[in-house]
């Protein structure tokens, strides 16, 4: 039995998610998107008007169990950038999310869990894109096919960090939504079917056009200078409780605590001890945590511009023998951690692990 997790449920997830629904190969479905249904989905969206106001993953857990109730379904109300590696783990990732910089995120997901993803994107008003990547170090991800361009309509596209502004929707028409869907299970069938031996969209992507008629198959190539790097973790479990353990707990767990020099990290986030205003220049300082998972309210400047954590006080990583010990005993939560999260932890001899802290929940 394989576990699936559909990360977007707008046009195309809301779609996807009753298709795989019907899968029996299927024991388990994670849901992610940050997102509330609001009345202009109901045109483009495989919702009804009971869904509006409602968070879209809270809709379509219910959608799906109704269809299929033995489904073990996870609902994760979040921006996917900001969803513990660990929860994503052992997933088939169906990526249904419609902006660059969460389709990154995705592509990561799947080399560091090691686990296929499928990719489907509304391109114009009649274009549907599919693609299927699964990982290794000689495999094309999504970034291969990316040049310097990509990079810069990446950061107009979602500047700044996780959580902000949203991206506009597309408004695609629901036929395409249901297109791209219909494709992407066609194509998370043949994953998970011991069975299969014949053509599949793995290192390639199919573009259908509805009112051309025309189709066109590409082949990725693995990019040499391809910005990301491609590596596999193994991913080690510690007995670690974010509620109740601390970070010299954690430092601890690592069995080298004879290296003051070990630090830790959390990749896509950094942590933070002071905050700047971008409209008012205003300065606040703050406990040291993890960006990404402060609060919204946290983020917002008393004159309701948004603050980042910039240049000095900003940094990837925390090592061990500049912290003191009274945060060496903060608990793993108030610093912004969660369960299933994965830390990395490198040495000075430039060897690194990856621990997951905490017990993997349902709903947790
Ligand atoms: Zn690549
Ligand atoms: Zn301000």
């Amino acid at each position: 039995m394989c576990t699936v997790a559909i990360v977007g449920l707008g046009t195309i997830g809301s779609a996807v998610a009753s298709l795989v629904a019907r899968m029996p190969q299927i024991s388990a479905v994670t849901l992610v998107d940050h997102d509330a249904y609001d009345e202009s989905n109901l045109t483009t969206q495989a919702i009804d008007a009971s869904a509006l106001g409602r968070p879209k993953v809270k809709v379509q857990a219910s959608i799906i169990q109704a269809i299929n109730p033995k489904l073990e379904v996870k609902a994760i109300e979040e921006y996917i950038e900001n969803v513990p590696l660990g929860l994503m783990r052992g997933s088939i990732l169906v990526s249904c999310v419609d902006n660059r910089r969460a389709r990154q995120s995705v592509n990561r997901i799947s080399w560091r869990c090691g686990s296929s993803w499928i990719d489907a994107a509304i391109g114009t008003a009649s274009l549907v894109r599919i693609s299927v990547y699964t990982p290794s170090c000689e495999a094309p991800c999504l970034e291969c096919g990316w040049d310097e361009r990509s990079y810069e309509l990446l950061e107009q596209e979602y500047p700044c960090n996780v959580g902000g502004d949203s991206v506009p929707a597309t408004g695609a028409p629901a036929e395409l939504g249901a297109l791209a869907a219909s494709l992407q299970i066609a194509e998370l069938r043949k994953l998970v079917s011991d069975e299969y031996d014949g053509g599949s969209l793995v290192g390639a992507q199919l573009m259908f056009d509805t009112t051309t008629h025309e189709k066109h198959l590409g082949l990725f190539q693995r990019n040499e200078k391809c910005r990301f790097d491609h590596e596999i973790w193994e991913i080690e479990p510690v007995d670690l409780d974010p509620r109740e353990h601390t970070l010299l707990d954690l430092f601890e767990s690592t069995e080298a605590s004879a290296d003051p020099a070990v630090n830790l990290s959390i990749e896509e986030d950094s942590f933070a001890t002071y905050l700047d205003c971008v409209a008012c220049g205003r300065r606040s300082n703050i406990d040291l945590s993890l960006y990404g998972r402060l609060s919204v309210d946290a983020r917002t400047c008393g004159c309701g511009g948004r603050m980042f954590a910039t240049g000095f006080f900003s940094f990837e990583s925390i090592r061990r023998d500049e912290l003191s010990s009274s945060k060496l005993d903060t608990k793993l939560c108030s610093l912004g951690f969660r369960a299933g999260d994965v830390i990395s932890v490198a040495h000075a001899s430039g060897s690194v692990r990856h621990l997951e802290i905490g017990k993997r929940q349902i709903n947790d």
